[in-house]
């Protein structure tokens, strides 16, 4: 009987003897101050929205055999279009009272990337990212190149003003304020009020194939073409399916100085760990350097999981195990130090 077992075994294909990982997402809307005291039932409940809105759409297209590129894009594109978000319609205000938008989108099979930089006229930059990634022979293009590539692609174009909202521009006049007092180089100080709001998302298919996606408006009170983590593949963005699929939010010039989405991922696929605990490890590292944010990640056995250290960090997660929808720390692990 064993003997006919294991020939039946061998004659199967691997396929249907490893059972494919179940198709998942996470999505996040910004790590930052989001205090609880701060935030009537209201403003948590459009949020929570907003987040669910995403999430769903993004799992009813996994769910439907789409591919996780296509789930991050969705995804991403729903948040950039709320104005509740540090990216595409909320995004925050430079210096000179403007929005500069960066955005990256990265897959996990063939580790193909597109990103943007600096662009002032794209409604959702996570559409030209993927059409940098897509259509292009380039990774990254920058301000006004990146807008003529967007006007060839027939991208939805606005004006500037778009992307201006009142509580963005509150959030600048403090961030001057507290910037006059300390110029010096990566003393970007958050907002009092600091809520970041960058958005992103990461999936993995049917296929076992993941991505990720992130989009940002940067730093509030950003100069001289200042660009963040979001757009420098590895930093705030990265997929590779041979470990995991990470898109980060927070202080832009930490995830760049410590690689921290290419370094979760690099503790995975060479010292075996489990990707949330290396999320988590490499978290707690940027604290200790004075970085602030947060990571959502995705691995290749599609487990979602996400570690911040700051007090909040809209997010939410759905695989066939159901879905979470959280936006404080309380509500799960926060690591502090
Ligand atoms: N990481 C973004 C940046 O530095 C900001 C954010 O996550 O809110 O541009």
């Amino acid at each position: 009987m064993k003997r006919l077992l294991l020939i039946l075994a061998l004659g199967m294909p691997a396929t249907i003897l490893a059972a494919a990982p179940p198709v998942g997402i996470v999505i996040h809307g910004g790590a930052g101050t989001i205090d609880r005291s701060q935030m009537s039932s209201e403003q948590q409940k459009n949020y929570e929205a907003t987040l669910a809105e995403a999430v769903n759409k993004g799992y009813e297209l996994l769910a439907a055999g789409g591919s996780s590129v296509d789930a991050v894009t969705l995804a991403v594109t729903v948040l950039e279009n709320s104005p509740l978000f540090n990216a595409g319609k909320g995004a925050v205000y430079t210096w000179e009272e403007t929005h500069e938008l960066d955005a990256a989108i990265m897959m996990g099979q063939d580790r193909n990337a597109g990103a943007v930089a600096s662009v002032t006229t794209v409604k959702n930059p996570i559409l030209l990212a993927r059409a940098v990634m897509e259509k292009s022979e380039h990774v990254m293009l920058t301000g006004k190149g990146a807008e003529q590539f967007a006007l060839a692609q027939q991208l939805e174009q606005v004006d500037n003003s778009y992307f201006n909202t009142e509580f963005r521009y509150e959030a600048l006049k403090r961030a001057r304020q507290a910037q006059q007092s300390v110029p010096h180089q990566a003393a970007i100080i958050p907002d009092p009020n600091w809520k970041m709001g960058t958005v992103g998302a990461v999936a993995i298919d049917k296929d076992g194939n993941l991505a990720a996606a992130t989009s940002t408006g940067g730093m509030t009170a950003k100069r001289w073409g200042r660009v963040g983590d979001v757009p420098v593949i590895g930093a705030g963005n990265f997929a590779d399916n041979t470990s995991c699929a990470v898109s980060g939010t927070g202080h832009g010039e930490y995830f760049i100085r410590y690689n921290v989405a290419s370094d979760i991922c690099a503790r995975v696929k060479y010292q075996g760990k489990n990707a949330a605990v290396a999320a988590k490890e490499v978290i707690t590292e940027l604290l200790d350097a004075g970085g602030t944010g947060g990571v959502i990640v995705v691995d290749a056995q599609g487990e979602l999981s996400w570690a911040f250290n700051t007090p909040g960090m809209y997010r939410a997660k759905r695989n066939h195990r159901g879905t979470v929808i959280e936006i404080f720390a309380d509500e799960s692990e926060k690591i502090s130090n």
